[in-house]
């Protein structure tokens, strides 16, 4: 029997992007995976610092392997666990020192070097730790295992020159990096011959790519040559800055079918004072002014963002500058925070300044119920209008409704086509449908049946799936994606952000 993992993947989706990289990894050394923990050989948690609590959550989750490790160990088996990410690349040692009977720790730069940690794991008895300040090879360059056939991550850059003074990023994933265009597009044109008709690139700060290669952002390039994919049907990015969504990348976007009218906008605040205080590089009137010009440009186009409500010293003025930005803009959906120190950010040295609890929760009550009526009217706004959807999933707790998402990134609800006592469906996730949009809530819409369907491969293989009682997403046997390919590494920037 071979070998098996289960991958835990905490935090963004760059931890997605590198979990799957980690499964090809250890599927290249034989291991296959499993369904859960509990029948695993072998457990990694991908971890991450930027949520709250994020160490009280792995410590617990090591709690819970440990009891399974002695379980195993009493019958005469094991478990290898084995934590990396960026939880372990800041606490390293930590996790070791608190959690001794964990196999092995890696940080954010050394997942390449994996198979060789396991194999000194195997002799050591004690915790293998490996840290590295800088990585050696992208990680695009292993081989993956994606989760499901018609969607991929794809890494553009790694690690951020920029200095927000609430984020740990910059100090875990290192400067940034960007990967070659050509690497990229061969990359896609790979993942788009195995059946993916969506992908995300992924980047702390997305539209400065290729900065540190060619002395100016190349996005806009890279957005183009991407429309020119035959068979790519989506594609959406994530995270960008504000600062760097230049004229030339709205332009791109409009001029490129493929690439998805939804903008990530973070504003994290409305005031200027605070703006400065986080050292976000650009100004409430800046972050208007793009808004105005993407509608402009892209006038279908969804806005969502990020908001941080009580950074260290925020006063009721700066809140309602806020506030009148999200008024202003009223975007599609706010991902709102209450702000809360990270531990190693030049904010978290502001003990004095953080805001009374009361004060914090008040601010947070007032925000929350703004963002999410204007939500409710971005759905409102489709309702009576056709939507291509791509389907993703069926519901977890409806079976008689599946899921999709619009070109705008919103989440629509559709009846699910009927696939009763092993019937094929007539479409399945991966297949784009058409369908009018007939009801809104705050965090979806609903839509009729699917009026017009295109099959893809990817929804092919998932009907047949479905059809046969099996999980539609990859099976567990599918085969692993070579690792991409990669040029000789960029020289390192030294640009600040
Ligand atoms: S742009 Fe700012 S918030 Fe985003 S990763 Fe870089 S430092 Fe963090």
């Amino acid at each position: 029997m071979p070998r098996t993992y289960f991958i835990r993947t905490f935090g963004c989706q760059m931890n997605e992007h590198d979990s799957g990289r980690a499964a090809g990894m250890l599927e290249t050394l034989g291991y296959r995976r499993a369904d859960s923990e509990q029948d695993a050989d072998l457990v990694l948690l991908n971890t991450c610092a930027v949520r709250e609590n994020a160490d009280n959550r792995l410590y617990g989750t090591l709690g819970h392997l440990r009891s399974l490790k002695m379980d195993r160990q009493a019958e005469g088996g094991d478990l290898t666990i084995v934590v990396g990410g960026c939880l372990a690349q800041k606490d390293g040692a930590i996790v070791a020192e608190k959690a001794p009977w964990v196999d092995v720790v890696y940080g954010t730069h050394n997942l390449p070097n994996l198979p060789d940690l396991l194999a000194s794991a195997d002799s050591a008895g004690v915790p293998v730790v490996e840290l590295i300040e800088q990585f050696e090879t992208f990680p695009s360059a292993l081989p993956a295992k994606r989760s499901v056939r018609h969607h991929a991550w794809v890494s553009i850059s790694v690690g951020c020159n920029n200095s927000c003074t609430f984020c740990i990023v910059p100090s875990l994933r290192g400067p940034e990096r960007s990967r070659r265009i050509g690497d990229i597009l061969t990359e896609v044109q790979s993942l788009v011959a195995d059946d993916v008709i969506e992908v995300t690139l992924l980047g702390q700060n997305v539209n400065s790519y290729g900065r540190d290669l060619a002395g100016a952002s190349q996005f806009a390039e890279l957005l183009r040559e991407l429309g020119r994919i035959d068979g790519l049907e989506r594609v959406r990015f994530t995270s960008p800055h504000p600062r760097d969504f230049t004229e030339e990348v709205l332009q791109a976007m409009a001029a490129t079918p493929n690439v998805m009218p939804h903008l990530h906008l973070p504003l994290q605040s409305g005031s200027d004072r605070v703006l400065r205080e986080m050292r976000r590089s650009y100004r409430q009137r800046r972050f208007l002014a793009l808004v105005d010009r993407t509608r402009e440009l892209l006038p279908d186009a969804a806005l969502t963002t990020d908001i941080i409500v009580g950074f260290p010293g925020e006063t009721e003025e700066d809140f309602q500058a806020t506030l009148d930005v999200v008024d202003r803009v009223r975007f599609d959906q706010a991902f709102t925070f209450q702000y809360s120190p990270r531990p190693g950010t030049p904010a978290a040295e502001r003990q004095d300044e953080l805001l009374d609890p009361e004060v914090m929760r008040d601010r947070y009550s007032r925000l929350e119920p703004r963002v999410r009526q204007h939500s409710l009217e971005a759905h409102q706004r489709l309702v009576g209008t056709t939507q291509e959807l791509l389907i993703e999933s069926p519901s977890k707790s409806d079976p008689s409704r599946w899921s999709g998402r619009t070109r705008g990134h919103h989440l629509v609800h559709l009846p699910a086509p009927d696939h009763r006592g092993g019937r094929e469906p007539a479409f399945a996730p991966g297949d784009l449908v058409t369908a009018t949009i007939i009801e809104a809530a705050n965090n979806y819409a609903i839509a009729d049946a699917a009026s017009s369907i295109r099959r893809t491969r990817a929804g092919r293989a998932s009907a047949a799936a479905i059809a046969r009682g099996e999980r539609w997403e990859q099976p567990a046997d599918a085969p692993i994606t070579p690792g991409a390919p990669a040029r000789s590494l960029p020289v390192l920037s030294s640009t600040g952000g």
